[in-house]
């Protein structure tokens, strides 16, 4: 298979704490580690620590104690000429995907390619292969307010991914979807996965983290609860239905 994110190498927490100056402790001796080519789910309630663990990854946050690792770079030793080069590593989506409204689709997809100083060779060569791989060719023209929520969310994955990431780290990007199109997000996600890029998705999306039966990291509180590696948006959570609580396990 061509593979044309080449060889990452890993994501790694070691006993990772991240107190806000307010005092708020959104993780807590939280260790992980992702290898190349995963796909990872973190799920858990809001409040968890999910987005915290996004924001540690891309540097927009340091840790209190411990260590986050981005292949070689330690995050929170990072000299700041280095963060050009850590970020050049990441693609990263959000829920609120923050398109520029006075460029149409196939602009703001290039300016993530001119913000980093590519060839304008490269960016008429790229943008129209990213915008092929997330279904919006045929977009190109069009401005942010003449698309549907899901396909805003698709220009931000081609923007995420137009200078080809190691790692593609999503927060909630389904969040503002409805199911059908917020599967259409994710099995591109699955796609892009498939062509080397490392995938970690924080979501509240149960339906999709139990049918794509891949890693699962759940936090609670900060800490990490469960790390399984084909597994389950967690059954005994506040949102299981009160009667399944009654059915005995050994039935
Ligand atoms: P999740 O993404 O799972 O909802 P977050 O990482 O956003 O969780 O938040 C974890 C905890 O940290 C929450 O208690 C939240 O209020 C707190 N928190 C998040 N961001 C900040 C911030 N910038 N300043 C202070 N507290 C924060």
């Amino acid at each position: 298979m061509h593979r044309i994110w080449g060889d990452a190498v890993i994501i790694r927490f070691e006993t990772v704490t991240k107190r806000y100056p307010n005092g708020h402790v959104a993780l807590e001796d939280v260790s992980l580690t992702i290898p190349r080519g995963e796909f990872v789910f973190v799920v858990g309630p809001s409040g968890a620590g999910k987005s915290s663990l996004i924001r540690l990854l891309y540097h927009e946050e340091v840790p209190t104690s411990g260590e986050v690792y981005v292949d070689q770079f330690r995050l929170g030793r990072l000299r700041r000429r280095q963060v050009p080069r850590l970020r050049r590593l990441l693609g990263v989506v959000f829920q609120d995907v923050r398109l520029l409204p006075d460029r149409n689709v196939y602009q703001n997809v290039a300016f993530a390619m001119q913000v980093v100083e590519a060839s304008p060779r490269d960016i008429k060569k790229r943008v129209p292969q990213v915008l092929d791989l997330v279904g919006l060719h045929d977009r190109s023209h069009h401005f942010p307010h003449q698309l549907s929520g899901g396909e805003q969310q698709r220009v931000g994955l081609a923007r995420a991914l137009v200078n080809n990431p190691h790692y593609l780290l999503a927060d909630e990007p389904t969040g503002n979807l409805d199911p059908e199109t917020a599967e259409g997000i994710v099995k591109l996600l699955a796609e892009i996965n498939r062509r080397g890029a490392t995938v970690v998705m924080a979501t509240h999306a149960r339906d999709i983290v139990n049918r794509m039966n891949r890693r699962v990291l759940a936090m609670e509180g900060g800490r990490l609860v469960r790390d399984e590696a084909r597994g389950r948006y967690g059954l005994d959570t506040p949102e299981r239905p009160a009667w399944l609580s009654t059915v005995s396990h050994e039935a």
